[in-house]
């Protein structure tokens, strides 16, 4: 699934299938800026944060480089507008924003989306992809934190370098959201087993939890989820000073569970058209999704 997702003659064909909008639609909140928003907005009624992130990645081409720059731009004046600043942020993929093309061009792109959420009263989260672009994006994150701090990083436990970053940056007013890592990886960079990523997640959790910074604990699996809460009591943080994250679409009970709980739980909401690669990230991490993907497409 994950080699499918680089694919652009199955993107075509999977793209046209009749039956792909069902399943696309239990995990992208809808094509338009407008369903992002909406989301947000019910999402926020009952209790729970937003991350919202215009799909796209990849990119080579400097014009869609700005129409995906201009699109974060356009949704933090509209949180602003509609009075989500203080429940939602944005997230953004680099290579979204110029990453494999130019470092100005990124730089300048991914500056822009700051001080549009910086005018909003809200933050931006880099997305992390593939080990091949870890050090590009951590360097482009630590430029930006020169000039705005609150930008988030993200470092995926199944990493072998992964524990050595988190070290690095579990400092004061460092906001790292700590995931598993949804990308197809080599043996010499990745754990390959899930018991071996699971236990990567768990020793950088607790360096995350006993650190200064911001932890944002992102995965869906219960036992890590258990895991952050001991952790979160055991080290006397206050509900301000980390939050949980999952997936919209994924255990939305948990979700609200855990900010009944009393923890800030924020959901990564993506909107837009370009949601293939998604897609297959989302199908891959369940065997289960995949059937239920098949049976959609059977059944139209
Ligand atoms: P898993 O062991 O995969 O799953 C645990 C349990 O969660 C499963 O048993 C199942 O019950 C449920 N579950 C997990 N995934 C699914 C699914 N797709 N459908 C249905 N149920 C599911 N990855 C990156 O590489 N870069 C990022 O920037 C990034 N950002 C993320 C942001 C957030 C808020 C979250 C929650 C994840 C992000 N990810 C990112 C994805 C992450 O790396 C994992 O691929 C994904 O979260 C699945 O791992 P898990 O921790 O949930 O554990």
């Amino acid at each position: 699934m994950l080699g499918a997702s680089r694919s652009s003659r199955l993107k075509t064909a999977v793209t046209r299938a009749p039956g792909t909008r069902s399943v696309v639609a239990r995990f992208v909140a809808g094509e338009a800026e407008d369903d992002g928003v909406r989301v947000a907005r019910d999402l926020g009624r009952t209790g729970l944060r937003v991350s919202l992130d215009h799909l796209g990645e990849f990119t080579s081409d400097p014009a869609v480089v700005r129409e995906a720059t201009q699109a974060s731009v356009s949704m933090l004046r509209r949180l602003a507008a509609e009075g989500l600043a203080p429940i939602a942020e944005v997230s953004v993929k680099l290579t979204a924003l110029g990453l494999d093309l130019d470092r100005s061009m990124v730089l300048d792109n991914a500056w822009e989306v700051v001080s549009a959420a910086r005018q909003a009263g809200t933050t931006v989260t880099c997305d992390m992809e593939d080990s091949t672009r870890t050090d590009a994006t951590l360097d482009v994150v630590r430029e930006l934190r020169t000039e705005e701090p609150s930008v988030g990083a993200v470092l995926q436990a199944m990493l072998r370098r992964t524990e050595s970053d988190v070290r690095d940056l579990a400092y004061a007013g460092s906001r790292v959201r700590l995931c598993k890592g949804a990308y197809a990886e080599l043996s010499s960079v990745a754990f390959a087993s899930k018991a071996e990523v699971d236990a990567s997640y768990a020793r950088c959790l607790g360096i995350l939890m006993r650190g200064d910074g911001y932890p944002m604990v992102a995965t869906h699996d219960p036992r890590l989820v258990d895991l952050g809460e001991r952790l979160v009591k055991e080290h006397g943080r206050a509900a301000d000073t980390y939050e949980f994250q999952m997936l919209y679409g994924i255990r939305p009970e948990e979700q609200r569970a855990l900010a009944g709980r009393g923890h800030t739980v924020r959901v990564y909401v993506p909107y837009g058209k370009d949601w293939y690669g998604y897609l297959m990230r989302r199908l891959a991490e369940r065997p289960a999704n995949v059937a239920f993907f098949v049976r959609a497409l059977a059944t139209r």
